[in-house]
């Protein structure tokens, strides 16, 4: 009992009251009464209209990178890799850019030079590493046998021109990345130069001075290369050009870089 009217009586006056509002109560006192089984939905009830479909979520920051990786693992060949590149649209520099500036060098080649970003003659030439810097970082492999005719491969950290030559942004950089780490895991080079802080950084993932890391034994790993790469930092020949008298760091890590070569038994052109 429950002040003076009991359960079933109350539940009889809700039933009688949602009759007298006009609402269809056979069902609902077949089943108060025991004589229907309860079910959730008529089956006559029009079956749920489908969920509206949510809108694709507008592109993020992360699009571009996500577009870059895609093509780069969609790429078998440095052949593939460069039409990937020069197909893709993430990165902003393209548009004020004449030309990309992917690579150069022998297709298959031991050693794997990394750079940080096209100037104006690799703009123009759609080349990496062949104004200023590149003569000399030429004229400086050349010492120790390495040369882009026989067993060299160059590339950069991002592939188009920044304006002004302006450092590249750190968006730059990331939204090439996946096409640097393809083209690593591509070459498998036996021994990878990284010229400058842009490459060291990027590639390496640390941000220790390049004073610091320039001339060591280093290894570059990532998840899907069969094995970790050898790596070297060197000073970038740009700097070389602003800071002649830093040569003979270059000069000592070009020697540790050849004596590496050596042992891993990398065929060296003779000396000039
Ligand atoms: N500096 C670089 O790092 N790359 C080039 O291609 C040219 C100059």
């Amino acid at each position: 009992m429950n002040g003076g009217i009991s359960q079933t009586e109350g539940a009889r006056a809700l039933l009688a009251f949602w009759r007298a509002a006009g609402v269809d109560m056979d069902e609902a006192e077949a089943i108060y009464a025991g004589t229907a089984p309860f079910r959730t939905a008529s089956p006559a009830v029009a079956p749920p209209k489908a969920a509206p479909r949510l809108k694709r979520p507008a592109p993020g920051p992360d699009a571009p990178v996500e577009t870059a990786r895609t093509l780069a693992a969609a790429a078998t060949t440095i052949t593939e890799l460069q039409a990937a590149v020069e197909k893709f649209e993430g990165c902003a520099l393209k548009a004020t850019a004449r030309n990309t500036a992917f690579s150069d060098g022998v297709i298959g080649a031991p050693v794997l030079i990394l750079g940080e970003a096209p100037g104006k003659d690799e703009d123009e030439q759609g080349k990496p590493f062949v104004g200023r810097s590149g003569q000399l970082l030429d004229r400086m492999l050349t010492q120790i046998g390495l040369t882009r005719r026989s067993n060299v491969l160059i590339s950069n950290t991002i592939y188009w021109r920044p304006p002004g030559n302006r450092d590249p942004t750190q968006g730059e950089i990331i939204a090439c990345l996946p096409f640097v780490e393809r083209l690593i895991e591509l070459t498998r080079p036996k021994l990878l130069l990284l010229t400058g802080k842009a490459a060291a950084h990027t590639v390496l993932k640390r941000e220790d001075a390049v004073m610091k890391l320039r001339g060591r034994r280093l290894l570059y790993n990532r998840e899907g290369l069969p094995a970790p790469v050898n790596a070297m930092v060197m000073l970038h020949p740009a700097y070389l050009l602003r800071q002649p008298q830093q040569k003979r760091l270059a000069w000592a890590d070009l020697l540790a870089a050849e004596a590496w070569l050596k042992e891993l038994g990398v065929e060296l052109a003779s000396h000039p």
